[in-house]
């Protein structure tokens, strides 16, 4: 279990109840904390979950951190939030190829668990409403939080509130198609967003481009990269640093990441655009954040022509965003 420090003290509402337990399902961790009613967290935590396991195991890990802290601290309320398609009107996690779960109903088994109400949210969406109340979002009634990381997603606040959709799906800008001829995507398409620029295109592709330059075949863990240690964000060092491969992929990724802004932009028109996501997160700890805002601010002002260029900002919430998102779900029960 690795403790992660606090965030200061939380402007805005108290919760007149009490504590609530916030819960967030990461990729392979659990991130976890109780909120208390003076707006400041008492406890945060962060615990790997392996989801090569399967969802039953993530499942069990959460019901576990969640009776602990429940046990431990007597929250009144608690917030979830998950990533795939969900259903926050039925309570549904409809669906993870990532966690390989289909339609559960995961807050009536934690309410049924702790006892108490269970509010369920979209980790984004979630995520983006921690933006616009305590986060880079602050004092914006409209912005959209495009979350870098395995995936490419986004979320929308759209005149205070929060943009859920039709079909409870708004806001997948990873896999709007921007290559119709380009790479195959997770989802079963070509050419999508996340096929470009996710954590795991880049390094895939980049070991395609150096394994083409090399003249070897690339792919291979470390294959064509020249080392075993790459991650995405030393592509993105790499290319600020002028690598041939490396400026190509991200130059690429850049362009997807632009054309897909672009169009949300067009179409939602928020004030400001906040960058978001584990990814995100890496590349600030790397000192490469404010370069990526730069590089993806001046490609989507060249796409523009009728709107005014939001302003694109890193999120201050250092990958809390998510957690303190489930905590307020909490709160507005
Ligand atoms: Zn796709």
């Amino acid at each position: 279990m690795t403790r992660l420090p606090g965030l200061p003290r939380l402007p805005g509402p108290t919760c007149d109840h009490g504590d609530v337990l916030a819960l967030e399902i990461a990729g392979d961790r659990i991130e976890a904390g109780v909120l208390g009613a003076d707006g400041a967290w008492r406890h945060r935590e962060s615990r790997p979950s392996d989801s090569a396991l399967g969802s039953d195991s993530i499942i069990d890990a959460l019901v576990d951190c969640a009776t602990e802290l429940s046990r431990r601290y007597t929250p009144v309320a608690a917030g979830v939030a998950v990533p795939g398609i969900v259903d926050e009107r039925t309570g549904l996690a409809v669906f993870s190829a990532h966690l390989r779960w289909r339609d559960l109903p995961l807050p009536r088994w934690l309410a049924d668990e702790l006892g108490i109400p269970v509010a369920f949210g979209h980790d984004v969406r979630a995520a983006a409403l921690a933006e616009a109340q305590f986060g880079a979002g602050q004092g914006s009634r409209s912005l959209l939080l495009l979350s870098l990381g395995a995936g490419v997603a986004s979320a929308a606040v759209l005149d205070g509130r929060i943009l859920v959709g039709g079909q409870g799906r708004a806001g997948e800008l990873g896999h709007l198609v921007v290559q119709p001829d380009g790479p195959s995507c997770p989802c079963g398409g070509r050419g999508c967003v996340e096929s470009l620029a996710s954590t795991t295109a880049l390094l895939a592709r980049y070991r395609e481009a150096r394994g083409a330059a090399d003249g070897t075949t690339g792919g291979a863990a470390g294959g064509g990269t020249g080392d075993a240690a790459v991650d995405a964000a030393e592509v993105v060092r790499r290319a600020h640093d002028g690598e041939p491969a490396a400026v190509a992929v991200w130059r690429q990724a850049v362009a997807a990441l632009a054309d897909a802004l672009c169009a949300a932009v067009v179409v939602l028109d928020p004030k400001r655009v906040v960058l978001g996501g584990h990814f995100a997160e890496t590349l600030r700890v790397a000192d490469l954040l404010p370069q990526v805002c730069a590089d993806l601010s001046a490609a989507l002002a060249e796409r523009l022509t009728v709107q005014a260029p939001p302003a694109l900002v890193p999120t201050t919430l250092h990958g809390q965003a998510g957690c303190l998102g489930a905590a307020l779900l909490a709160r507005r029960g």
